[in-house]
């Protein structure tokens, strides 16, 4: 039996609204737009043209939606109403959490649209986030862990939500094999809402954006809206893909969590592992000690090929393997050869593989050493 995705109730789910109703009723422009789930791995993702604002997911309950979200609608309606129609105002420090937390609460069951199949598959947020939410429901509080804040936006998409995993990148270290946070980005008329979350709250650092965006949560005081820079499209996926954080600690980043943002995983395949191509058509395979060496640091370019006829130059990375161009064979191979760094021969029972071992580039470099 479906339960709701916040309190575990199996009573009735009566489809909340990703965005609230109220915002039908402000006098926003309600022209169909391509709706986008922001699906975690496939960031974007198009749900076809509906109606805004009417869109509901089923797996919140009544009790749920008639009760503590509908008082967070309520709050959101009166403080964020002026800000959405591009009107000047401000926003108390008492009104700033019950704010954030409809932020939260927004990018949550905006990510519910995606598909139960793709959730299983782990591309959803965690679970735990909705139920860790309910329990606070009373205290217009967002999680610990999270940092808010609030602009100006001034580009010609009427709406959006958004949510991105997020990696913390020390300095030297790979890449983690999971996200320790997310981004949450809704924008609302002339409104934009930034939030971030960490959710391993041992790698929690304090963070700034690059717009220099007034803080709503934690409360630093009162705040003035609109200040600072407006946030444009041409700035839009970058900012709503968390690439705007700032981390305050020095040799800590924050950083997309990269799988997120690109092709389908590569799997493992019998001593070789699957990559799909960019042709979207066809995969090619590489030896598994490739993966073992990138977790020693140690990564390798080769040039492979699939039956398009389409060849390509691929990277092994901290996170997988990353095609780095696609042309011709004659292009691909010279592009190969021109890399410097010694060249490996593997054998296994598939034949003969060659790559070539690159050489390290980026902060591994600069005094650390990788473990
Ligand atoms: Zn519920
Ligand atoms: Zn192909
Ligand atoms: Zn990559």
């Amino acid at each position: 039996m479906p339960t709701c995705a916040f309190c575990d109730s199996s009573g009735k789910l009566t489809g909340e609204h990703v965005l609230g109703g109220w915002l039908s009723k402000i006098g926003l422009d309600l022209v169909p737009v391509p709706h986008s789930a922001g699906q975690l791995n496939r960031i974007g993702r198009e749900l076809g043209v509906r109606p805004p604002f009417r869109q509901k997911v089923r797996e919140v309950c009544g009790t749920c939606n008639n009760g503590w979200m509908s008082k967070l609608e309520g709050v959101a309606r009166r403080v964020l109403t002026p800000f959405i129609l591009g009107e000047p105002g401000a926003i108390s420090p008492e009104d700033q959490g019950a704010v954030a937390t409809w932020i939260q609460k927004t990018a949550l069951t905006a990510m519910l649209v995606s598909s139960e199949e793709d959730r299983k598959g782990g591309y959803g947020l965690p679970a735990s986030e909705y139920h860790a939410l309910y329990a606070l429901r009373d205290k217009a509080q967002p999680l610990p862990g999270s940092q808010f804040w609030i602009g100006r936006y001034n580009g010609v998409r009427s709406w959006s939500v958004r949510a991105t995993p997020l990696a913390v990148r020390v300095n030297g270290l790979p890449e983690p094999d999971r996200p320790q946070g997310y981004a949450m980005t809704i924008l609302l008329g002339q409104l934009v809402l930034h939030g971030l979350r960490f959710t391993t709250p041992s790698l929690q650092v304090e963070v700034s954006t690059g717009l220099d965006l007034p803080q709503l949560w934690p409360p630093a005081g009162p705040i003035m809206w609109p200040s600072r820079q407006p946030l444009d499209d041409d700035a839009f996926l970058g900012f709503a893909g968390g690439k705007d954080f700032r981390s305050t600690e020095k040799h800590i980043e924050l950083r997309p969590w990269r799988p997120a943002t690109e092709l389908t995983p590569s799997q493992a395949v019998g001593g070789m592992i699957e990559l799909p191509t960019i042709c979207g058509k066809h995969v090619v395979y590489y030896p598994t000690v490739l993966v073992d060496e990138a977790t020693r640091g140690r990564f390798y370019a080769f040039g492979t090929a699939c039956a398009c006829p389409m060849a390509y130059l691929i990277h092994t990375e901290p996170d997988g393997a990353h095609c780095k161009a696609a042309d011709t064979a004659e292009a691909i191979s010279e592009l190969y050869e021109a890399l410097p760094g010694e060249e490996h021969a593997i054998e296994d029972q598939y034949g003969v593989f060659r790559c070539k071992q690159l050489t390290v580039s980026g902060p591994a470099q600069s005094g650390k050493a990788t473990p």
